[in-house]
């Protein structure tokens, strides 16, 4: 089992499975962003994803979550999936929606969750945040519907909340759940290079409740998840929940590790300190000499996000991270 040094138990792998994206979201990858792509001979291979993603939970990993970029861009996506999906995990994903329509019938019933981001309700507006298309965002929602359909689990929609973009759509958001089974998650705005962001963009999540709350009597649950703080509201199908990186950080029960698109070992998402694995591996270290290295490194996980905005600079994008 792998613990930290201040005695958290790390359980949870997130993978990003290529820095690569269909979309260009301006709070993520905004064009002209100075930060370039990985090297592709520098991307992990199905085989090595799977590799590490083994060693990872011979040591005690529970939950592993593939996100990106855009995981599902990966032509090789199945092979990947279908490995970690026979290992003893609960596996989440994490996706834009823009291809997830086709995927969905290989994923029904292998996934604990599945996560599509959305940021806004309106297609002009969709387009303008994502550089995608207004059939992109027919395309998302109609994924989402289909998904529900299917009876995939509570499907959960991330929506990064920016003043002056869209901090007007909260309630539309909340309705959207009224007869959906969904989790809708507004988060914080967090700051990556290149991204855009500054504190007057960030809409803490305290005044989104306040704001949702005038409206909607919020009756909170425990135990749904690890990081947003969720809510039932009478009539509803549907969840809402707050994720409060900035302002209501979950340093101290952070489970979480990560592995970027690369085969770097991350131990704080806020933290430009990394490990890299993939080195070792191509250098031919065996399976025990990685468990070391990530046993001996996870001693040094962050006990919280200090100094977030100054480390941002010397981070890495958010889609090598792996949101
Ligand atoms: N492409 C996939 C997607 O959009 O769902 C997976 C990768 S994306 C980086 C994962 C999550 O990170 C998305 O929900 C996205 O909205 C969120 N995200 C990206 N940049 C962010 C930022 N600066 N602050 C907060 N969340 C962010
Ligand atoms: Fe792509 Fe997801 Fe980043 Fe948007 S948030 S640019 S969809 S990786």
């Amino acid at each position: 089992m792998l613990r930290d040094s201040f005695g958290r138990r790390l359980n949870y792998l997130r993978v990003s499975l290529t820095d690569r994206c269909n979309l260009r979201c301006s709070y993520c990858m905004p064009p002209g962003c100075p930060v370039g792509f990985i090297r592709r001979e520098n991307l992990l291979t199905a085989e090595e994803v799977k590799r590490l993603v083994r060693v990872f939970v011979s040591l005690g990993v529970e939950k592993v979550r593939l996100t990106g970029g855009e995981p599902l861009m990966r032509r090789d996506f199945w092979d990947v999936f279908n490995g970690i999906s026979r290992l003893p995990v609960k596996l989440n994903l994490t996706t834009n929606g823009v291809m997830l329509r086709d995927f969905l019938p290989g994923l029904r019933g292998r996934l604990h969750h599945l996560n599509v981001s959305l940021d806004t309700l309106s297609p002009k507006r969709y387009a303008r945040i994502t550089g995608g298309s207004r059939r992109d965002f027919y395309r998302v929602l109609d994924a989402i519907n289909t998904a529900l359909e299917m009876d995939f689990p509570l499907v959960k929609i991330n929506t990064v909340v920016i003043r002056g973009f869209n901090e007007d759509e909260l309630l539309n958001f909340v309705e959207f759940a009224r007869d959906r089974r969904v989790a809708v998650r507004f988060i914080e705005f967090m700051p990556f290079p290149g991204n855009g962001w500054g504190a007057d963009k960030v809409v803490p999540v305290g005044e989104m409740k306040e704001v949702i709350g005038r409206f909607y009597p919020l009756k909170p649950v425990r135990g749904f998840s690890e990081v947003s703080r969720d809510y039932t509201i009478p009539g509803f199908k549907g969840l809402v929940g707050f994720i409060g990186s900035l302002t209501q950080p979950f340093c101290d029960t952070c489970n979480r590790l990560r592995l970027t698109a690369d085969g770097c070992l991350k131990l704080c998402l806020l933290s430009p300190v990394e490990v890299n694995l993939r080195r070792m591996l191509r250098d031919g270290a065996d399976d025990d000499e990685i468990r070391e290295a990530i046993k001996r490194a996870v001693f040094f996980k962050p006990k919280g996000a200090e100094n977030t905005v100054r480390n941002a600079e010397r981070n890495r994008r958010m889609v090598a991270i792996g949101g």
